[in-house]
């Protein structure tokens, strides 16, 4: 019972309106998984329950064997609206993530050596400065992906991160991604609702359907070669 385990995961809004159910899913440590499926079928729902953001769900969401929420698993969430601190500048967005994630670093010269590397990784070093509102789409999301690299995460959760993206720019960050994710593997849950992203990025397809019961078919994807 190593990595991510979802047991008979089920979620009712308010309302009564049901948005997941009985969703059973285990992602191994390290192991990187994409999630396509029609838009409502529950895959953002999933994800915030995964994140803690639902605090009302029935079943079981465990890592490592113990409850995700009762111990100290970083998660790491991009979301496809970016989701950065309007009024902090891009180097201000990240370190304070950091200084959240790992107070014991806060403000030192480790952490900013830390931060220097995310923002150079991601091509984005020249921006530090900048507030977010002054940078392009394709330039905020490499802000929120070093965010969410650089807090080092046992989690990392992508929801639709670069859907709202233009084709070239969309595939310059999917390498980006890429690159990344393989100097720093995490356990990762990737949504998206294009179908060539998901072979790309995903060494196990979760395909969710619409109907809320049984729910996800797992598929290997024999072309992965990350
Ligand atoms: P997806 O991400 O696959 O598009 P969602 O997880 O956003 O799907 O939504 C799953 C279902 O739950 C949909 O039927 C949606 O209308 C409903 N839903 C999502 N968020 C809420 C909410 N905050 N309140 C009530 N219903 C919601
Ligand atoms: P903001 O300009 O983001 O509104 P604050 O005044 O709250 O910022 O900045 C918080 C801290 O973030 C600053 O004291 C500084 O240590 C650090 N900081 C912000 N931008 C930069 C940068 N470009 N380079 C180095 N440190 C920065």
């Amino acid at each position: 019972n190593s990595g991510l385990t979802i047991a008979d995961l089920m979620v009712e809004y308010t309302g009564g309106q049901l948005a997941l159910g009985r969703v059973n899913l285990t992602i191994p440590e390290y192991g990187i998984y994409t999630i396509i499926g029609p838009s409502g079928c529950g895959k953002s729902t999933l994800l915030r329950a995964i994140a803690g953001l639902l605090q009302d769900y029935h079943g079981e969401i465990l890592y490592n064997g113990k409850s995700i929420h009762n111990q100290e698993t970083l998660i790491g969430l991009v979301p496809q609206s970016y989701g950065l601190l309007p009024w902090k500048t891009v180097y201000s967005n990240i370190q304070i993530a950091m200084n959240i994630s790992h107070p014991e670093r806060r403000n030192n010269q480790d952490q900013e050596l830390q931060i220097r590397h995310w923002l150079e990784l991601m091509g984005i070093a020249d921006l530090a400065s900048r507030y977010p509102i002054s940078l392009s789409g394709g330039q905020q999301q490499r802000v929120a992906i070093a965010r969410a690299f650089a807090i080092s995460p046992t989690i990392m959760l992508l929801d639709e991160p670069f859907s709202a993206l233009d084709a070239m720019t969309r595939e310059t960050l999917q390498q980006l991604f890429v690159d990344n994710w393989q100097a720093n593997p995490t356990t990762t849950l990737f949504v998206t609702h294009d179908v060539e992203e998901a072979i790309l990025l995903g060494e196990k397809i979760i395909v969710m359907t619409s109907d809320k019961e049984g729910l996800i078919e797992l598929i290997d994807n024999p072309v992965f070669h990350m």
